[in-house]
């Protein structure tokens, strides 16, 4: 155990030599996601109604990213990427019930390798290890699935109080036993996904009137405020037991949720902003300065800039941008950052052929470069162009002339990704998967 432990130490120290920052200690690691939280649903985030007090508080103590998006507006997809730092046609798993390309490395495997204990509760039915593949990145990955969403007969999900139960379960053994080993330790919220539930006892915060008709995007702000008042009862419980100054925070989302905008309720099939915009956060006190940093910021710089807070090297061929030197006062990542997204159909249907269900799941290419963004509707070729500083909204589209030549490459870049995919398991899917999928609103 101390002959590991030293050797640990020795590689952090080249890593950290290599890259020139000073020695810090590893730190645990907290990752918290939610599922389908709308970036801009959070009262930190400019929404009116209070709806994210705790986690508000949370992202007051360390850095706030305001323009953070996802890679790809689908829970399974977005996770692999934040995992490994490649996009969802390098990874394989484009669509829910595609499994991603077997021993990929990602953060969470770096990390294990490295020392820490590793484990993972999520509860999203499309995160089971036998349809995404990423249970061989934690020692421990658990998906929680002990409840029944609304009417359906498959238990197919978790509140976040079960998760959270889980975790500290978990962590309590850790440090009962490995107290001197770091951890990463991920807790993935299926709050506030579709459909949206109505948490009553939220609508006073909230300042809904009981007497008036609650509409759906009210439930989901009862489903955001709920969810947040689960993660702040986290974030205490874990501080409960491990120092804040040892212990980093990662706050995020894995996409957000149209909520009736462009005529569309959902996530997944569309490339607009109210789905790729997402919360993001790192916080750990005495080490990052809070603030907010406004330059672009995407869920694959994660890797990079955890595996940095752990003085660890990341490999050449990971994406992303490592923000950590940033905190220290380095350079941010230009205000015209080259930004690329994609954006698929739902979820497979049973037993297709993977290759096929890759290929045709395609819907949409996007591009960002500063405020101009430009999308490509595949199957119908159309394009849209928005000037997302002017019309944050994109409800004007500016597009002329032809499609530009840089989103042509990306396009052409993720097409030959889907092809390549023949390596890949194919996929599996019960009655009963394709039951929860169709209650998560992933088949029409
Ligand atoms: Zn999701």
């Amino acid at each position: 155990m101390l002959e590991r432990s030293a050797s640990r130490i020795a590689l952090c120290a080249l890593a950290v030599a290599a890259i020139g920052l000073p020695l810090a200690a590893e730190p645990n690691i907290l990752l918290v996601s939610i599922d389908t939280l709308r970036a801009d649903r959070l009262s930190s985030y400019g929404y009116e109604r209070n709806t994210t007090p705790h986690i508000d508080d949370l992202l007051a103590r360390g850095v706030r990213f305001s323009d953070a998006r996802t890679v790809e507006p689908l829970t399974a997809p977005a996770l692999a990427s934040m995992l490994t730092s490649l996009p969802p046609h390098e990874h394989g798993a484009s669509r829910n019930g595609l499994r991603m390309r077997a021993k990929l490395v990602s953060f969470a495997k770096i990390l294990g390798r490295r020392g820490y204990s590793t484990a993972a509760f999520v509860g999203n039915w499309t995160l089971q290890d036998r349809l995404t593949g990423l249970g061989e990145h934690f020692e421990t990955y658990s998906s929680v699935l002990n409840r029944k969403r609304w009417l359906g007969m498959v238990k197919s999900e978790a509140t976040a109080e079960d998760l959270n139960e889980r975790a500290i379960e978990w962590l309590d053994e850790h440090l009962e036993g490995e107290r001197r080993k770091p951890f990463l330790l991920w807790v993935h919220y299926v709050e506030p996904h579709g459909p949206y539930e109505l948490h009553s006892s939220m609508l006073e915060q909230l300042g809904i009137d009981f007497a008036t008709e609650v509409e759906a995007a009210d439930r989901y702000d009862t489903e955001v405020a709920w969810v947040d008042a689960r993660t702040g009862e986290l974030i205490d419980s874990v501080f409960e037991r491990v120092a804040r100054q040892e212990t980093l925070v990662v706050f995020v989302a894995d996409h957000g949720e149209s909520l009736g905008d462009h005529g569309y309720w959902g996530h997944g099939r569309h490339s607009y902003d109210a789905s790729l915009r997402i919360p993001m956060g790192l916080v750990w006190e005495g080490r990052i300065e809070p603030g907010v940093r406004a330059e672009p910021a995407l869920i694959t710089d994660l890797a990079r800039t955890l595996l940095s807070a752990a003085g660890l090297e990341s490999p050449e061929f990971f994406q992303g941008f490592d923000w950590l030197p940033v905190l220290d006062g380095d350079d941010a990542p230009p205000a015209d950052r080259t930004m690329l997204f994609q954006a698929h159909k739902g979820t497979v249907l049973g037993k297709e052929d993977a290759t096929k269900a890759r290929q045709k799941g395609l819907l949409e290419v996007a591009r960002i470069v500063g405020q101009r963004k430009e999308v490509l509707r595949v199957p119908k070729g159309r394009r849209q162009v928005y000037d997302l500083g002017e019309d944050p909204a994109e409800t004007d589209n500016l597009a002329s002339g032809e499609l530009s030549p840089e989103l042509a490459s990306w396009l052409e870049e993720v097409v030959r990704g889907l092809e390549l995919a023949d390596d890949l398991p194919p996929p599996s899917l019960s009655d009963a998967d394709m039951e929860a999928m169709r209650a998560l609103g992933y088949i029409d």
